[in-house]
């Protein structure tokens, strides 16, 4: 009934099934949510999303979103503030129901509410499937010793002044770092990192936020304990196999890094413009050796982005290595630049199918 079936409407699942669609697939992509659907997410893509984005044509997904200027990290009572030469911030609502309606308007059979898992009956309907369902999805293994993800959005009449737009605010602690941004609509999206053993302790995630805020002395939004925090599973997770006879594993599925770098979006638009054209010839014709082409394509896109991220992610699970970057940074913001030029670059793949 279709050539390909496409598990999960995040970006990494929409990019590709629009890019088969467009190279005249018939496709068909599910979602257990129904969209416009949040997430949590930092909701930040930096300039390696936002040119992959472009290089697909893809650019007015971002109208309205709000430009980054700058980064602020805050440790203990010490704050650093880099600029970013690139980013911006845009709700998960916009952007991913945004993504959804291109790859619709791209021939894309869209349903949502629909749940689907590997044994599904419907998945015999095509001879290839996409898995790209997220921390959830795939088989990727969780690190014992990750930490969980959470979030919240603030209403936009609720937020303190401090909180500027265009400025990202990275609270770090000794359990966990909370990331703060405004989006399009004024709102300020809250996504936290956070050891569970933190979370337990405290009584929540919400409390575990405001732990954090006060650690750093910033302001914390009225109630912020309260609201209604979505979790996450385990997030720095390995998947075991990306590939299998018809069927490619995408975007975190794959495996996923802790998300202090804000990359993860970038991963999966990178990897998902990388893995179309592997599967638009396994729609053709199946050949054994795309399973290793798809792992050899797949590291090369996201492989040394994600050593960065564990890089940055150990040395915050120290507080005193964190305490004495930020001041090194306050000192010497010049060195950053490596990091901030690595996350920025371009994925190799630089072309569509
Ligand atoms: C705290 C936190 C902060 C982050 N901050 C940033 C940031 O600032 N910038 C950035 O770039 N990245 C960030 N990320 C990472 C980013 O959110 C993810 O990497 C990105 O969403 C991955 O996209 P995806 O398409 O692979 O998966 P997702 O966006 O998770 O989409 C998966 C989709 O699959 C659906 N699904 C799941 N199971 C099924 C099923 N069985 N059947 C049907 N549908 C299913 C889900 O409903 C979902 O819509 C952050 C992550 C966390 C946890």
């Amino acid at each position: 009934m279709w050539d390909a079936i496409v598990i999960g409407a995040g970006p990494a699942g929409s990019v590709t099934a629009r890019e088969l669609a467009r190279n005249g697939c018939r496709v068909l992509l599910v979602d257990k949510a129904s969209f416009p659907r949040s997430k949590v997410c930092g909701c930040c893509l930096n300039g390696a999303a936002i040119r992959t984005l472009r290089r697909l044509g893809l650019e007015e997904v971002l109208e309205d979103a709000v430009p980054l200027s700058q980064v602020t990290i805050g440790a203990k009572s010490r704050k650093a503030s880099l600029n970013l030469p690139a980013g911006v911030a845009i709700s998960r609502e916009l952007l991913d129901l945004r993504l959804v309606e291109a790859a619709v308007s791209a021939g894309v059979e869209f349903r949502p509410d629909t749940t689907v898992n590997r044994d599904s009956l419907l998945l015999k309907h095509a001879p290839v499937v996409i898995l790209a369902s997220g921390l959830t999805g795939g088989d990727a293994v969780p690190e014992p010793t990750s930490r969980i993800g959470a979030g919240v959005l603030l209403k936009a009449d609720a937020v303190p002044g401090f909180y500027s737009p265009g400025t990202i605010y990275m609270a770090t602690g000794r359990s966990g770092y909370v990331g703060l941004v405004r989006v399009e609509d004024g709102r300020l999206d809250i996504a936290a990192a956070f050891d569970a053993s933190f979370v337990k302790s405290v009584g929540g995630l919400g409390r575990a936020a405001v732990a954090i805020l006060a650690e750093v002395g910033w302001p914390i939004p009225h109630g912020l304990a309260d609201l209604a925090w979505k979790g996450t599973p385990a997030l720095t997770r390995r998947s075991l196999r990306l590939a299998e006879r018809g069927l490619f594993v995408v975007g975190d599925a794959a495996g996923y890094v802790e998300p202090f770098t804000g990359e993860g979006m970038a991963w999966a638009v990178m990897s998902a413009e990388a893995l179309a054209p592997i599967a638009l010839r396994a729609v053709r014709e199946w050949d054994d050796r795309l399973i290793h082409e798809w792992e050899q394509t797949h590291a090369g896109v996201v492989g040394r982005r994600q050593r960065v991220c564990r890089i940055v992610s150990r040395v915050l699970r120290s507080p005193r290595l964190t305490s004495l970057t930020v001041r090194s940074l306050r000192l010497f913001p010049i060195l950053s630049r490596p990091v901030v030029a690595m996350l920025n670059r371009p994925s190799p793949q630089g072309s569509s199918v």
